[in-house]
């Protein structure tokens, strides 16, 4: 019978049969996610000899939900992503203009899933820019809920942009007139459960090395205190040791070297010097940035996971973490790669690692076998071109 998965003290208890929440998504959702769920479905069968099995449980967001009850994200569907702790989603239309807030930053701030995790590595074979993409493997644990994405912004001759002005005056600050204002708020408690995040998945994996991501040489209080809480958090470990205290004679022996870099050069680091670097800890837009430079550097932009979690409730929320494409929608042409490696990091969370492990190792199989989706077939030398469905099958070949 199928259950819950529940949470007791951020330990996640996964049964045999769990029920996962499943958002198709808008535009070409409706061709990757089917691939997702079949493809899932047979690593979990092969991997438990049948005994385990997910009950995805389908709801509303985005188009689809617009169309059946008038709203882009019923509260039946966060209540959902909430009660049954691990889900998984598609892409979703996000229709620019004033006024609407993107559902993916509403459902993160609601659900407060304030760790944005996105792993970056090359998959050989994969095409990308670099002369040596495979020394590229980090993760970044992008903050989620603060900073200047955290909502607190007003148009420019708006009375609320006017009062904040005349406030803002009032201690001695001055902002011209007609300025479009907004607020970047980096709080002590938001930095430091981001930081403690990047430092307990370093322990979980073996890995040595977390670095803070900051602009604190400009702005002092707000990133200079993500730097300051960030280091404070790293000492609450007894297992850490900061990269000046080894410059100065401390054993890094068994230790997470804890350093920090100005944002600026991360982003030179990340090409001159990727494999220095291990895991990340940065604040919401530096992250985003960060994120989509790194997987741009593995060729992986098309194909990169991504998840947002809040390691507390446990409630943790998978996706793609590119766009609808319509203009392939529906179509069963466009690479299934990032929901599929979605998928892959959400078995990992819910501890289901010889399913995670078939379904990653197969799909670089497929790759090695060049058999792959119209995004990569053009960039490579005799590549087999599939549809995004043959491309789920070929991965289920190759599961062994
Ligand atoms: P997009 O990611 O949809 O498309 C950018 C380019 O990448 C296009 O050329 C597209 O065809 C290609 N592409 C995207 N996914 C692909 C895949 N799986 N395989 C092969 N090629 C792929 O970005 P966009 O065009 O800027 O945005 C379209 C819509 O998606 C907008 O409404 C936007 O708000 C939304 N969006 C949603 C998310 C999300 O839900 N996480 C993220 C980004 C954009």
């Amino acid at each position: 019978m199928a259950e819950k998965i529940t949470v007791n003290n951020g330990i996640l208890n996964v049964p045999d049969h769990p029920i996962i929440p499943l958002i198709e998504g808008d535009g070409v959702g409706v061709d990757i996610t089917p691939v997702m769920t079949t493809v899932v479905d047979a690593a979990v069968a092969k991997a438990s000899g049948g005994k385990k099995k997910i009950e995805w449980k389908p709801i509303l967001a985005g188009e689809k939900a617009i169309a059946k009850t008038n709203e882009l994200l019923p509260q039946e569907s966060i209540d959902a992503i909430q009660e049954y702790v691990v889900s998984i989603k598609g892409p979703l239309t996000t229709p620019v203009g004033g006024g609407f807030r993107s559902l993916n930053v509403t459902l993160r701030q609601v659900l407060d899933l304030y760790a944005c995790v996105r792993p970056v590595k090359w998959y050989p074979g994969i095409p990308n820019p670099m002369k040596q993409p495979e020394k590229l493997n980090v993760k970044i644990f992008r903050e989620n809920t603060e900073d200047v994405y955290a909502g607190i912004e007003w148009d420019a001759g708006s009375a609320e942009a006017n009062k904040l002005i005349e406030f803002v005056a009032s201690m001695g600050k001055k902002i011209r007139p007609n300025s479009a204002v907004g607020i970047k708020p980096i709080s002590e408690f938001g930095s430091k459960r981001i930081v403690r995040a990047a430092i307990h998945n370093a322990m979980k994996y073996g890995l040595s090395k977390v670095t803070l991501v900051h602009k604190g040489n400009i702005m002092k209080f707000t990133e200079g205190g993500f730097r300051k809480w960030g280091y404070e958090a790293a000492k609450e470990f007894s297992n850490t040791v900061t990269e000046e205290e080894v410059a100065k004679g401390a054993s890094a022996e068994g230790k997470i070297i804890v350093n920090d870099r100005i944002a600026d050069s991360m982003f030179q680091q990340l090409l001159l010097r990727p494999d220095e670097y291990q895991v990340l800890a940065t604040m919401n837009l530096n992250g985003d940035y960060l994120s989509d430079a790194a997987a741009a550097q593995t060729g992986g932009l098309g194909i990169a996971p991504g998840a947002n979690i809040n390691y507390q409730t446990g409630v943790a929320l998978f996706e793609a973490t590119h766009g609808t494409a319509p203009k392939y929608a529906g179509q069963d042409k466009v690479n299934p790669g990032s929901l599929l490696l979605s998928a892959v990091m959400m078995l990992r969370y819910m501890d289901w690692k010889t399913a995670a492990d078939l379904v990653e190792n197969a799909f670089q199989k497929t790759i090695d076998q060049k058999i792959v989706t119209y995004d990569l077939s053009r960039q490579m030398e005799g590549a087999q071109e599939v549809r995004c469905s043959e491309f789920g099958d070929a991965i289920i070949r190759n599961m062994d």
